[in-house]
C-alpha cells in the first residue's frame, strides 16, 4: 500500500489542482474511494453543497459596503447606514461559519466527503475522526508573498473595524441630516475597496497543486487508515475522513458534522498541511477568524506529553491560528473535542501557503515522517485513556 508521500504525488502531480466543487476534486475522493475499497473497507461517499468561492462573501459584503457612499451622498442617509450594519453583520456571521445572506448570492457547486470505519480489536468504547481535506485554494495576490500576506492581514484586520466607523459617520449624518459626516468615512472607505479588490483579483487566479496544502494531510489519513487496518487500536473505532471544500469555509467538515449529530462528541484530529520544509510537527491550542475556538484541554494534554517524551519528533505546541481556519472549526462550534495539525514553521510562516510553488518537489519527506509519527503516538495514548477510563 501506498505512503503518505505516494498518497500526496498522487493527489498533487498526477490529479493535480483539485479547487473546491470541481472534477478534479471529485477524482481525489474517488481515489481515496478506491484506496479504502484496496484495504478491504467499506467507503461511504456523502455529497453536499457548497459555495465555490471563499473570497465571494467577502467581495460582495465590501462591495456593497462601497456602493453605500453613493447612497449616501445622494441623500438616502438612514439606508445608507442601516445597509452598512446590515453588511457588517452578515461579515461577522460569514466569519463565524454561521449561514448568513451573503451566502444566498454565492455561487454554489457539489462536492462530497469520504469515509471508512476501522474497527477496533476489542469493543467500541469511543470513537475518533481522522480528517484531511481534498481540495485545493486558489493562488490569490495576498499570499504571494510574506509582505502581501502581512498587507493582506492588516488590511482584513483594520477593515471591520473601519466599516463599522463608516457607519457610525453615516448614522450621525442621517440623524443630523448634514452630509458632511460622510466626508470622513471616505478613508474608511479605501480601505474595503481595497479588501474589495483582492477578493476579486483572487477568485480569477489559477487553483494551486496543494502538495502541502492539503496533499500531505490527506495522504495521512489514507497511510493511517491503512496502517490501523494492519494494527487496530484495542479500545478506539477510526474514522478516516477525506472531506472536500475545506478552502471555501470548511464547507465539507459542517456536512460531515449535520449528518452524524448521533456521534455525541467524538474526538476529531485534522491533518493538515504538514510538509513545509524547516516545519515540526505542530499541533494548535486555538484558531480564531472572528471567535476563538479552542483546542480539547485533554487532547492537548496528551500532545504536549508526547512531545516532551518524544523529543526526537522535534513537535511544538501553536497558541493561536490567527486569521485563518481548519475544518477544525466548524467541529469545535459544535462542541467536538478537536486537535488540528498545521505545521507551521517556528516563526509562524506556513510554506508555499497558497502559492503555485506548494508542489511535490516542495514537501519534505521528513517533516512529513516526523508528523505521522506523532501522530500514531497520539492514537496510541488516546486509546489507551479509553483503556483506564
Ligand atoms: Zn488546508
Amino acid at each position: 500500500m501506498p505512503s503518505t508521500m505516494e498518497h500526496a504525488a498522487h493527489l498533487s502531480a498526477i490529479i493535480g489542482p483539485r479547487g473546491s466543487t470541481t472534477d478534479r476534486e471529485r477524482e481525489a475522493a474517488e481515489y481515496a474511494v478506491q484506496t479504502f475499497r484496496a484495504l478491504g473497507l467499506e467507503p461511504r461517499v456523502e455529497p453536499f453543497v457548497s459555495a465555490t468561492s471563499a473570497w465571494r462573501p467577502f467581495a460582495i459584503a465590501t462591495g456593497g459596503m462601497l456602493l453605500m457612499i453613493p447612497v449616501f451622498f445622494l441623500g438616502g442617509r438612514w439606508i445608507a447606514a442601516l445597509g452598512l450594519f446590515l453588511l457588517i453583520l452578515c461579515v461577522a456571521m460569514e466569519l463565524a461559519f454561521a449561514p448568513n445572506p451573503l451566502r444566498w448570492f454565492v455561487p454554489k457547486g457539489r462536492s462530497q466527503n469520504v469515509y471508512a470505519v476501522l474497527p477496533p480489536a476489542g469493543p467500541v468504547r469511543q470513537r475518533v475522526i481522522l480528517c484531511g481535506h481534498l481540495d485545493t485554494h486558489r493562488t490569490p495576490w495576498a499570499f504571494s508573498s510574506l509582505r502581501a500576506l502581512a498587507i493582506y492581514r492588516a488590511l482584513v484586520t483594520l477593515g471591520l473595524p473601519g466599516a463599522v466607523g463608516m457607519g457610525g459617520l453615516f448614522l450621525i449624518g442621517a440623524a443630523t441630516g448634514n452630509p458632511n459626516w460622510g466626508l470622513p468615512a471616505l478613508l474608511p472607505g479605501l480601505l474595503l475597496a481595497a479588501v474589495f479588490g483582492m477578493a476579486i483579483q483572487a477568485d480569477l487566479t489559477p487553483y494551486t497543486h496543494g502538495a502541502n496544502d492539503n496533499a500531505t494531510g490527506a495522504g495521512m489519513v489514507l497511510a493511517l487508515a491503512e496502517r490501523l487496518r494492519r494494527e487496530p487500536l484495542q479500545h478506539t473505532e477510526v474514522w478516516a475522513l477525506c472531506t472536500g471544500c475545506e478552502e471555501v469555509g470548511a464547507y465539507g467538515a459542517a456536512a460531515f458534522i449535520r449528518r452524524h449529530r448521533d456521534l455525541g462528541r467524538p474526538i476529531f484530529i485534522v491533518l493538515d498541511t504538514l510538509g513545509g520544509p524547516g516545519s515540526g510537527p505542530c499541533y494548535l491550542a486555538q484558531e480564531t477568524m472572528l471567535l476563538p475556538l479552542r483546542s480539547d484541554p485533554e487532547l492537548l494534554t496528551l500532545a504536549d506529553r508526547i512531545a516532551r517524551e518524544r523529543p526526537d519528533l522535534g513537535a511544538y505546541r501553536w497558541p493561536n491560528f490567527r486569521g485563518a481556519y481548519t475544518d477544525g472549526a466548524p467541529a469545535a462550534r459544535a462542541g467536538w473535542r478537536v486537535l488540528t495539525f498545521v505545521n507551521l514553521r517556528p516563526d509562524g510562516v506556513l510554506p508555499h501557503w497558497h502559492q503555485p510553488s506548494d508542489v511535490y518537489e516542495n514537501v519534505d519527506p521528513e517533516v512529513v515522517a516526523r508528523t505521522e509519527a506523532f501522530v500514531w503516538e497520539l492514537l496510541q495514548a488516546i486509546d489507551d485513556m479509553a483503556e483506564r477510563a
